[in-house]
């Protein structure tokens, strides 16, 4: 099953134990618009290549769709798709007034030049300028995309519309209307949902041996959170290859090493895999890189009591059965990282209203906001006796459904 399918699914128990008919289903299975681009870029040798990009905005009767974009060579339209969806449950789950949104490009920032990413940035923008905006759409920084990504991209915008736009986009560096805490919001969420979910099932952190997949902006800062908690990090991961200690690994040093791909292990020798990784004995696993990655195969082999969804859609449903039967708490991707939008809003907000916020105040505002969150979600599977992911799903599809009936559009 794909991700759209398997998100698509659990929208469809979601909104049937919430009591909707099916036209409500009809209406939120698939995104309201998805935009296909064609960007042509000359490359630094002087040739042309032409790149394909998606804007997909799922539903935007709540607010303005909201949603990153996404620079890698395996995006499809339908991981757009279900990437924007995954949007609007978050922005539910953390009552944002936002629909979902989300962007992608096919290609390979790793393969390409500074001048060269910049084009194609400012190309996007160019082809996607009709349907985004302060109040219609607004982007922010997903996998291989950054700060620096993002101030192209807002310039260009800005330079479209002839006036300084800074709400148009999110994950801005601090100079052009950034929010400070941005850049680790994702992890600092992330953090919150672990210590939350420890707590329900009595996990001191102080101690706690913890494996992450993936060293990106997710997974490095999240390491660093734990590691500072008194958790030991005993496993991290890259694309190329996974590094174990027992005895807890020097994350301080591995933060200053990595690139800004998020990849560390071609330092090292004696690396183990992604595979191996995911299996390793500890109390909490957090995937916090790709898709798929917990499946049918491999559940039955997880050792953790708590894994924590730092990417998205890294568990497939199958494996979520599982690992629910063997009373291992999952704590689904719309839940856990949500930390990223909801900074993202504040951004926004920010940028709105031309006053900025100190460092402290919007940490103070995210752990309410998840604190409050997580627990609507966990009291949520409790009291309905059903797993995480399906309550995230109900809490989230909840607001956009009324407002969608309330527009009379269902
Ligand atoms: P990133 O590009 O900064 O880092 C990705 C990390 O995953 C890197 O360390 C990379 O080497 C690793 N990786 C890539 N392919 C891999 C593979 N096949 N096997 C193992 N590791 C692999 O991305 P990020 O922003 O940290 O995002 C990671 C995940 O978290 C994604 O699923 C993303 O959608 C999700 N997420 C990120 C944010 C955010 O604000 N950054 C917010 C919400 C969700």
């Amino acid at each position: 099953m794909n991700l759209l399918h398997s998100t698509q699914t659990v929208i469809k128990e979601a909104l049937e134990k919430l009591g909707y008919q099916e036209a409500m289903y009809e209406l939120l299975k698939e995104p309201l618009r998805v935009l296909t681009v064609r960007i042509p870029v000359r490359m630094d040798n002087g040739e042309v290549k032409v790149f394909t990009g998606y804007r997909s905005q799922h539903n935007d009767a709540v607010g303005p769709a909201k949603g990153g974009i996404r620079f890698h060579p395996e995006v499809t339209e339908d991981e757009v798709k279900a990437l924007s969806i995954w949007m609007s449950l978050k922005a539910g789950i953390v009552d944002l007034p936002y629909g979902g949104g989300k962007g992608g490009i096919i290609c390979d920032p790793r393969e390409m030049s500074f001048r060269e990413l910049e084009r194609l940035s400012r190309g996007y923008v160019r082809a996607i300028s009709q349907i985004v905006g302060p109040t219609k759409d607004i982007p922010a920084p997903d996998v291989f995309t950054n700060s620096q990504i993002m101030a192209w991209m807002m310039d260009e915008y800005s330079r479209i519309r002839e006036f300084d736009s800074p709400g148009f986009i999110t994950g801005k560096p601090i100079a052009l209307g950034g929010s400070h805490g941005r850049e680790t919001a994702t992890a600092k969420g992330v953090t919150i949902c672990i210590r939350e979910a420890a707590k329900r099932r009595g996990i001191q952190l102080e101690g706690a041996r913890v494996v992450v997949q993936g060293f990106g902006n997710a997974g490095s800062y999240l390491s660093k959170f734990m590691h500072d908690a008194g958790a030991k990090v005993v496993g991290i991961s890259d694309a190329y290859g996974a590094l174990y200690d027992p005895n807890g690994l020097d994350i301080d040093y591995l933060l200053d090493r990595r690139d800004s791909f998020g990849t560390v292990t071609k330092l090292f020798n004696n690396t183990i895999s992604n595979k191996e990784l995911l299996e390793l004995e500890c109390d909490i696993l957090v995937p916090a890189a790709i898709e798929n990655q917990i499946t049918a195969e491999n559940a039955h082999n997880i050792k953790a009591q708590i894994v924590v969804e730092a990417a998205n859609g890294p568990t497939t449903l199958e494996a979520t059965k599982i690992l629910t039967e063997r009373g291992i708490l999952l704590v689904p991707d719309v839940l856990a990282s949500s930390g990223g939008v909801t900074v993202s809003y504040f951004e926004w907000v920010q940028n709105n209203q031309g006053y900025y916020w100190s460092e402290e105040e919007v940490i103070d505002k995210l752990e309410k906001v998840l604190v409050k969150a997580f627990e609507n979600v966990y009291s949520l599977a409790q009291t309905r006796r059903i797993d995480m992911r399906l309550a995230a799903y109900m809490v989230g599809v909840r607001k956009m459904a009324e407002a969608s009936r309330f527009r009379g559009w269902v």
